[in-house]
């Protein structure tokens, strides 16, 4: 059995040097599509136009310092963007709105962050992948509605500091009280955030999506 499952997977051709299975051709995409609809990946500016995007892999303003992204734009799994206009309405009943700064990101992208980031522990590793490459990730912070402004947060999106770690506790208490909000919110709307970044959320239920390498130009 197991040789006919290996002479199957080879005839796919899809697996990369890692063994991991990248979707990452537009027919095979929409092919997946065609049999789930959930699998589509919804440009969330189209979906909901309140939110401010601030794609910083679009500028040469990332932790790379160059540009990454073609297109400033983002996209998520149908359900997560669906799970994002259930949060940016609740949000916009207190004043505030979201501001995404990435969500899906080809696997292309992570193998660059990868060879050139200085900490490892705060890029994924192309060996498993990103959740960001399953569309499954959201990259993001608030907004208060009234000012424009963004709200105070522990610090920059994309630091490598160690007051990156939601539980970090050596913070004013305003601040604290920011990043919690923000957390709480999320996570009872179906996300989690990561254990070492307060602007990265994972969607429960990310095992079930393919990790994709399809550019933004493409979409
Ligand atoms: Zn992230």
């Amino acid at each position: 059995m197991l040789v006919i499952c290996l002479s199957a997977c080879a005839q796919n051709n899809v697996q990369n040097k890692y063994g991991l299975n990248i979707v990452n051709d537009f027919q095979s995409y929409k092919a997946a599509i065609a049999k789930n609809p959930n699998v589509e990946l919804v440009d969330i500016k189209k979906a909901i136009p309140t939110v401010v995007l601030d794609i910083r892999y679009a500028t040469k303003n990332n932790f790379m310092k160059q540009v990454m992204y073609k297109q400033a734009r983002a996209f998520a799994r149908k359900p997560v963007v669906e799970k994002l206009k259930i949060i940016q309405a609740a949000l916009k009943k207190k004043g505030y709105g979201l501001k995404i700064y990435d969500g899906y990101r080809p696997y292309a992208v992570t193998v660059s962050f990868y060879q050139k980031a200085s900490d490892k522990n705060f890029v994924a590793n192309p060996a498993k992948g990103s959740k960001h490459n399953r569309g499954c990730a959201i990259d993001l912070s608030i907004i208060d509605l009234k000012t424009g402004k963004d709200v105070p947060m522990p610090t920059p999106y994309d630091s490598f500091e160690a007051a990156a770690a939601p539980h970090y506790t050596d913070l004013p208490a305003h601040i604290i009280k920011n990043r919690d909000f923000l957390i709480n919110t999320m996570q009872a709307n179906g996300f989690k955030v990561i254990y070492n970044e307060w602007w990265h959320f994972d969607f429960v239920g990310w095992q079930a999506y393919d990790l994709m390498d399809i550019p933004f130009e493409k979409l």
